[in-house]
């Protein structure tokens, strides 16, 4: 499945806001926009003229959200009618979809820094899903399966790195070392805050 290679900080100028693509370096002073503060893309950074309006708004929310999950538009609309189709509220099952992909596990998991890293080592055959190999990143993880490192993928220095910051998974999933299980579903309060699904919905329903 085709994804953005472009220049992550870029993404995250153009939104004016930190979306965290890079792993550590986003937490250091050489995230530019720490440096610079929110400046737009381009070489002065284009200021915007005018208040955006409710379209523009909900556009920017619906680019956000595919920027921090990697998803380009017509995976992301396929979502959106997934998430149509379910009982639950659209806003909260579009983002349990997005939270199932294995990437996003196998980064929420700890396994890496970023998604982009997390990304890579599913296209590089480095876990397994119930002890299979799954290279496919947009494979969506369901409740009591078992995601694991292959047993080299630890020697990796980036996953090294990052098994050794011990990071604590959220509620929904548990990990014992190498070994990673989702429990359950997160609910909307246990995914990430930053994002207003509702201005995705509305985007979708014009
Ligand atoms: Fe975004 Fe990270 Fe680049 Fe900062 S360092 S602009 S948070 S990708």
């Amino acid at each position: 499945m085709a994804h953005y290679v472009g220049a992550k900080c870029r993404l995250c100028r153009r939104e004016g806001e930190k979306l965290y693509l890079k792993g550590a370096r986003c937490y250091t002073p050489k995230c530019p926009i720490d440096k610079r503060g929110a400046q737009p893309p381009g070489q002065h950074g284009k200021k915007m003229s005018r208040r955006p309006s409710s379209y523009g708004i909900q556009l920017r929310e619906k680019q956000k959200v595919k920027r921090v999950y990697s998803v380009l538009e017509k995976q992301f609309r396929r979502y959106y009618k997934e998430a149509m189709k379910s009982p639950q509220n659209t806003g909260e099952r579009l983002l349990q979809i997005l939270e199932s992909r294995l990437d996003n596990i196998v980064f929420r998991l700890g396994f890496t820094q970023s998604r982009s890293l997390a990304r890579q080592l599913v296209t590089h055959g480095h876990i397994q899903v119930d002890g299979k190999k799954v290279d496919i990143p947009s494979y969506l993880v369901k409740p009591e399966q078992i995601i694991s490192l292959s047993k080299k993928t630890p020697q990796i220095p980036s996953v090294k790195d990052a098994l050794e910051q011990k990071i604590t998974p959220p509620k929904w999933l548990s990990r014992k070392a190498i070994l990673g299980r989702m429990e359950r579903l997160p609910v909307r309060d246990e995914m990430n805050d930053g994002i207003k699904e509702s201005l995705i919905i509305e985007y979708y329903s014009r």
